[in-house]
């Protein structure tokens, strides 16, 4: 079945063929994408998931095809015309089309597109049971709180999570623990809720902001050293499409029982998402 499909400012389905092969997103990935949830209809965090698609594309110097109203209303009129209820928003901007060159006119006409999609979010089973991971080298580059279409590297890795029957692969950049492949992370140990700090190392999760207030004053945001993985009392992801996930395994390390903080920050997100 075909999706609703925006492109550049008219509505059409994902059947027809809109992007040109010059486009720069197809050519050098010079572009950046969100992802949004919707549930009955409604947006879940969309002012997050706008700031930072705004963040993003001023990060790179790619002219905003959009005002937050306009955005906003654009969204609104996918939802509109999409047949289901809940489902994902996949969204990307890019630098626009041009003669294939490295260097680039300082004012190109970007590329903006936006479809609806049906997806499978992990039901109460799923949630209960957690996943489980694996680790792989962090080879993505350094800018990764762009939220760039390069995902070659987070691709690569997943497969290898994959192949190795997990469920999504924790990226390791020296003795640190960055994030997941295309989620964000965090351990539990003793009573503190830990996450890597914002900066180029890992994607400002829009999940991740709110279960950081969520957890209040147990938060640290700071870096997790490797070594710290063994000994913590719970481990858990978070993504727009799999809300608070349990890990309950590491490679082949000991299996972990679901702890009850991260049981309680999952209950209050799925709670938040549908306020
Ligand atoms: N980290 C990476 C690398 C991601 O690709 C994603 C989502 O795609 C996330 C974290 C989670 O971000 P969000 O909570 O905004 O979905």
């Amino acid at each position: 079945m075909s999706d609703v499909l925006y492109f550049n400012g008219r509505f059409t389905t994902t059947d027809e063929p809109v992007l040109r092969v010059e486009d720069r997103g197809f050519l050098f990935g010079d572009a950046v994408y969100e992802v949004f949830k919707f549930l009955g209809k409604r947006p879940v965090f969309l002012d997050g998931h706008w700031r930072r698609l705004a963040n993003g594309l001023k990060a790179i110097e790619i002219r905003n095809p959009w005002t937050a109203e306009t955005f906003a209303a654009t969204m609104r009129e996918i939802l509109e015309r999409t047949e289901f209820d809940d489902g994902i928003v996949y969204i990307e901007v890019s630098r626009g089309e041009g003669e294939r060159a490295h260097f680039y006119a300082e004012d190109m006409t970007p590329t903006a597109v936006a479809f609806s999609r049906r997806y499978g979010f992990p039901d109460a089973a799923k949630k209960a049971r957690g996943i489980r991971l694996i680790r792989d080298e962090d080879l993505r580059w350094k800018h990764c709180d762009v939220k760039s279409v390069n995902l070659l590297a987070n691709a690569l890795s997943k497969k290898k999570a994959q192949r190795a029957g997990a469920d999504e692969v924790l990226l390791i950049d020296g003795d640190i623990v960055r994030e997941c492949g295309s989620s964000s992370f965090f351990i539990v140990k003793d009573g503190r809720v830990i996450t890597h700090p914002l900066d180029c190392h890992i994607l400002p999760g829009v999940t991740r902001d709110h279960v950081i207030e969520l957890a209040g004053d147990r938060v640290d945001q700071r870096e997790i050293d490797v070594r710290e993985l063994d000994g913590a009392d719970e481990i858990f992801i978070t993504s727009t499409t799999l809300g608070v996930m349990p890990v309950y395994q590491i490679d082949d390390g000991a299996t972990r029982p679901i702890g009850p903080v991260t049981l309680e920050l999952q209950r209050r997100l799925d709670e938040e998402e549908r306020r």
